[in-house]
């Protein structure tokens, strides 16, 4: 018999094409000491009537971010076939034996899932799950929304983000999508360690792709849950799937998402050494370049005195260090600029 080296080894049970909800798990083969035919079950919730755009709404894809899993659960359960005209299909929880472990990395393969794309379906366990959305689920969807959060290794302005795009049109579109969502902020950036993610994976083959940072710190991010909630009906909304029009009101009584960007590299600030950090401000606290950061304390010298680390741009802080101690070249900061289109250009 013929086999095809391109198909997938994970199973999945959903009939795509087929009006209604079906929530099933895919079968995805993990053979152990304890089980040589073993199965890790990941939920899948593929809701669809009549014709529309297909959304694609992705959590969990690192275990240890919250919010996402939470929101994308919670719609999975409860989105109505008949509230809606297209497709959404529905991971909450992408990388489950990450989520279950609560961490970062799946402790399977010890491999990061968004630095896994395009996937190989012979590969570890991850990578076969990176190539099974690439190659099953990617060629169906129109609008992928992918929902992260800093998890613990920093805490995030409530955000959504995309990469610059080239192609204007593209751009706005995206611009647009992020502006429905509705977080009181849309960073517009310039990977840093990109190509293996799944955003890069989505840009591949041409649809419209969003991610979001939600929170962080290793905790649940009570307002980053609402701001995912709504931001996904929202984009829902926006491309016309579900009836209404996007609800994007800021807290602060601003009427929409602020549009920044992360231009260059002098907007990291990196750890020089090992130590603990002590950030002087939370994401979301404007700060002025030249101004302290941070103090990194070498707790373990009596005499010897904390290093100051001085932001190199002025800007509203996107991120900010997670965890006291950090190691050397560990981001401590981010720092991000109101979008100029003019600017990013360049
Ligand atoms: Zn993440």
């Amino acid at each position: 018999m013929a086999t095809d080296e391109s198909k997938s080894r994970i199973q999945c049970g959903i009939d795509f094409d087929r009006d209604g909800r079906q929530a099933r798990y895919l079968r995805a083969p993990l053979s152990r000491n304890t089980s040589g035919w073993g199965t890790v079950d990941i939920p899948i919730v593929c809701v669809k009537n009549g014709s529309g755009p297909t959304v694609l709404f992705t959590g969990g894809v690192h275990g240890d971010e919250y919010e996402g899993q939470i929101a994308v659960s919670d719609l999975a359960r409860t989105l109505d076939p008949v509230a809606i005209q297209g497709r959404v299909i529905m991971l909450p929880a992408v990388n489950v034996p990450a989520v279950l472990n609560d961490t970062r990395l799946s402790p399977v393969d010890h491999r990061d899932l968004n630095r896994c794309f395009p996937g190989n379906p012979f590969g570890t366990f991850s990578e076969m799950l990176a190539h099974f959305i690439d190659t099953v689920v990617l060629p169906l969807v129109d609008i992928s929304v992918d929902v992260h959060t800093a998890g613990h290794s920093m805490e995030s302005a409530l955000s959504t983000n995309m990469h610059y795009l080239p192609d204007a049109q593209m751009r706005k579109r995206t611009m647009d999508a992020a502006a429905a969502f509705g977080a009181p902020f849309n960073v517009v950036f310039w990977g840093v360690d990109e190509g293996a993610t799944l955003t890069s994976s989505v840009e591949r083959r041409g649809i419209l792709s969003l991610g979001t940072e939600l929170g962080g710190w290793g905790r649940v991010n009570v307002e980053g849950v609402s701001i995912g909630k709504r931001g996904l009906a929202n984009i829902l909304r926006h491309f016309g799937v579900m009836e209404g029009r996007p609800d994007t009101s800021q807290r602060d009584g601003a009427p929409g998402t602020r549009h920044m960007m992360v231009r260059d590299q002098d907007c990291y600030l990196f750890a020089p050494t090992g130590g603990v950090f002590e950030p002087r401000h939370l994401a979301g606290a404007t700060v002025e370049g030249e101004d302290i950061a941070g103090y990194l304390h070498f707790v373990e010298d009596i005499d010897r005195a904390p290093i100051e680390i001085r932001y190199r741009r002025s800007g509203v802080l996107w991120m900010a260090s997670g965890p006291g101690r950090v190691q050397r070249g560990d981001v401590v900061a981010v720092v991000m600029n109101d979008y100029d289109d003019a600017v990013a250009a360049v």
